[in-house]
């Protein structure tokens, strides 16, 4: 709780539910997750456009990783695009 509200700063900058879209986009893309963190995260990306933007891009990267290897994105560029945004 703070007295903040009317300052405006850029929602992404790094707070936690930003953190938490984007660690679990790719659970999200895969419906891996259960309803209630499917709808927070849903709920942000209507919200952050700054966090679906970041969805659309993986969800095209996704389709393209699909359609070359007919696999699930490796973890070493799965994390180091991630960690490439959580960073920004
Ligand atoms: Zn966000």
């Amino acid at each position: 709780m703070t007295e903040h509200d009317a300052t405006p700063i850029d929602p992404c900058a790094g707070s936690d539910p930003c953190r938490q879209a984007v660690a679990e986009l790719y659970s999200y893309l895969d419906g891996e997750l259960d309803d209630s963190t499917r709808g927070t995260i849903s709920q942000h990306l209507d919200d952050c456009s700054h966090c679906l933007e970041t969805y659309e891009f993986h969800d095209e990267l996704k389709a393209v990783v699909a359609q070359r290897c007919r696999e699930s994105v490796p973890d070493e560029l799965r994390a180091r695009i991630l960690a490439a945004l959580v960073e920004e």
